[in-house]
């Protein structure tokens, strides 16, 4: 049995965060464990790398912007290239709550553009195709892309210069609540320490334990307990399942996002384009795309994807059905583009599209901090700087994240934090 002040459940960029953030302010004595702190079925491996403040939720916007400007502090180590995003419509009434929206976001301190259709063609040439369709476009040039696994490892070396420890290959197989001082605490954590495997053998095992929540009766193990003063639930899409646990709700469910990678030979490219130099576009369709290195990744959100630990890659199927046409539909450059390869990894999605972030509802030491749909890196640096707020002052700080808080589902609907701009 192993004592420590605070245990963090999840190594992804969301725990690597809190972490950080602990050790930023004096507390050496942290844990993480994961089960595969190399990411293989997590999605701060598996994501985009976008980064806006672009949103249409006040604390959305809040929590982005105030990480976009530690990302912009750190560019060079993040690779943080502030491109902008650019957003079509073609929906009136999506157009009109663009439009409506843009004063919160200026009071909050992020620029956003309007654009019609033809001011769209003459400073973003990719654009040109169905034009007509278009209402307008909003650009926010403060938004960008960064490289996420850069970013994690950032948070990572920041907590362990502070004392922070982080353990690989450790599965949380259950908790033990205990009565103190008249209160439930969470008070041994069990986990289930995998011995090493090679390279291959070791993904086909994560991603079997992933996907089936135990891990098989033929591997190897040592049990390992923790007694933490605090816990941390920060396993992303898989948190719901220890929330259920602790007695709490889950709130959220995982479904299955893919990204392509895709490839346009230089004399495909319409004259007057420079691929290379186009900001994040997000079409009316649901497609978004960017610049990838030598290649442009692409990515839809299919609305009829049933939930579940799924992490297979669609392949051709996906970039024929769903790539190409919207690709090829807005983007002459794009009529004789080439799939190259693709993945999949979760998003953990809440009824509302917003994150969780507070107490675990009746369990004094325990705080979770999940679920950020298609948002937990351009908000990690100020969801990790909330917790260890709530957790060294019992509340938040410069920025009040308390509209996460997972009391929210248990209020009237208007308590929701419903965030329509989400991919
Ligand atoms: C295709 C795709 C594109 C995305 N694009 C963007 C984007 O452009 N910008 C953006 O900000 N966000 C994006 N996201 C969302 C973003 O990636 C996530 O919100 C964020 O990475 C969540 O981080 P996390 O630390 O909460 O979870 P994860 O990174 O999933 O980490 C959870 C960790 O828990 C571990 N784990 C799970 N169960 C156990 C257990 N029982 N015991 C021990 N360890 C366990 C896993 O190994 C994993 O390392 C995207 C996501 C996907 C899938």
């Amino acid at each position: 049995m192993e004592r420590t002040r605070v245990l963090i459940a999840g190594g992804g960029v969301i725990g690597s965060a809190i972490a950080c953030a602990m050790a930023e302010r004096g507390v050496r004595d942290v844990c993480v464990a994961d089960l595969d702190l190399a990411g293989r079925c997590a999605s701060s491996e598996l994501n985009a790398g976008g980064a806006r403040a672009t949103w249409w939720q006040e604390v959305n916007i809040a929590a982005c912007r105030d990480s976009l400007a530690f990302f912009r502090d750190h560019a060079a180590e993040l690779s943080f290239r502030p491109c902008g995003y650019l957003w079509l419509y073609t929906d009136r009434e999506l157009w009109a709550r663009a439009r409506a929206r843009r004063a919160l976001q200026e009071r909050l301190g992020v620029r956003v553009e309007l654009l019609g259709p033809a001011e769209v063609a003459r400073r973003f040439p990719l654009v040109d195709r169905n034009l007509d369709e278009l209402c307008g476009a909003t650009f926010s040039p403060g938004d960008g892309l960064l490289n996420p696994n850069a970013l994690r490892k950032l948070y990572q070396e920041r907590a362990i210069a502070g004392g922070a420890r982080f353990l690989n290959r450790h599965h949380l197989e259950s908790l033990e609540l205990a009565e103190r001082g008249g209160r439930r605490v969470v008070e041994r954590v069990h986990f289930a320490e995998v011995a090493k495997h090679d390279a291959d053998d070791e993904a086909r095992l994560v991603e079997q334990i992933l996907t089936t929540h135990r891990v098989p009766a033929d591997a190897t193990v040592d049990h390992v307990a923790f007694q933490p003063d605090v816990f941390v639930l920060a396993l992303g899409a898989w948190s719901p399942l220890v929330a259920a646990r602790l007695g709490a709700q889950g709130h959220a469910q995982p479904v299955r996002r893919q990204l392509a990678i895709v490839d346009v030979r230089a004399k495909d490219v319409a004259p007057g384009v420079d691929l290379r130099a186009a900001p994040m576009t997000v079409d009316a369709s649901g497609l978004y795309l960017h610049p990838e290195g030598p290649y442009t990744l692409a990515g839809y959100s299919n609305p009829d994807e049933l939930a579940g630990y799924a992490f297979g890659y669609d392949g051709d199927a996906f970039f024929e059905r769903e790539i190409w046409p919207r690709l090829a539909h807005r983007f002459a450059s794009f009529e004789r583009c080439h799939h190259v390869r693709g993945w999949a990894g979760l998003y953990s999605v809440t009824p509302d599209c917003s994150g969780v972030l507070g107490p675990v509802e009746g369990v004094a030491n325990a705080f979770q901090a999940h679920s950020f749909t298609g948002r937990g890196v351009m908000q990690s640096r100020a969801i990790g700087r909330g917790v260890a707020e709530l957790i060294c002052d019992g509340h938040f700080g410069a920025l009040d994240l308390s509209a996460l808080s997972p009391a929210r589902f248990a209020g009237p609907r208007e308590r929701w934090v419903e965030e329509d701009l989400h991919i």
